[in-house]
């Protein structure tokens, strides 16, 4: 199974390969910034489950500290595609904004929320939500990897 993941302006996209591992809800700055919106809502996938496109114009850019995501964004919108976390050789996570995902594609719910500390607005639900940069980032890998050996 194969779905195609495009940005608003729908010039840049990657295809994923199988179902989304998790979903979350990101308040970072960086994100409130790339995002230009109060949070992001983000779908995790494992690296190797992304196909980037044969002709490449996606911008990568590093933000800030280690481990340091390597987003990459649409040259004509300027909205992030997909970004990369490496965790260890051959494995990564690579986070896709769930609005790229088509509309009748049925995505996971959000699980959790990281960096709830930074948010612009209090979320009213029932999901953990997380504060702080480690916190955040272990929630989050052990979400994913928990996940993965769940599914199998
Ligand atoms: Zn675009
Ligand atoms: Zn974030």
């Amino acid at each position: 199974m194969q779905t195609s993941c495009s940005c608003p302006c729908e010039e840049s996209e990657v295809i994923v390969k199988n179902h989304p591992v998790i979903r979350f809800i990101c308040h970072c700055k960086i994100c409130q910034e790339v995002y230009r919106k109060p949070f992001a809502d983000i779908v995790a996938v494992r690296s190797n489950q992304v196909i980037k496109p044969i002709n490449p114009t996606i911008r990568f850019a590093k933000h800030r500290f280690p481990p340091a995501v390597n987003r990459g964004f649409c040259p004509s919108c300027n909205s992030p595609v997909v970004a990369f976390l490496p965790l260890a050789p051959a494995f990564g996570l690579s986070f896709i904004p769930a609005e790229n995902f088509s509309k009748d594609y049925e995505l996971p719910k959000p699980v959790l929320h990281s960096f709830y500390d930074r948010r612009v607005d209090d979320v009213d639900d029932n999901l953990p939500k997380f504060n702080g940069y480690w916190p955040s980032q272990w929630a989050v890998s052990s979400r994913f990897v928990s996940t993965i050996l769940r599914l199998g």
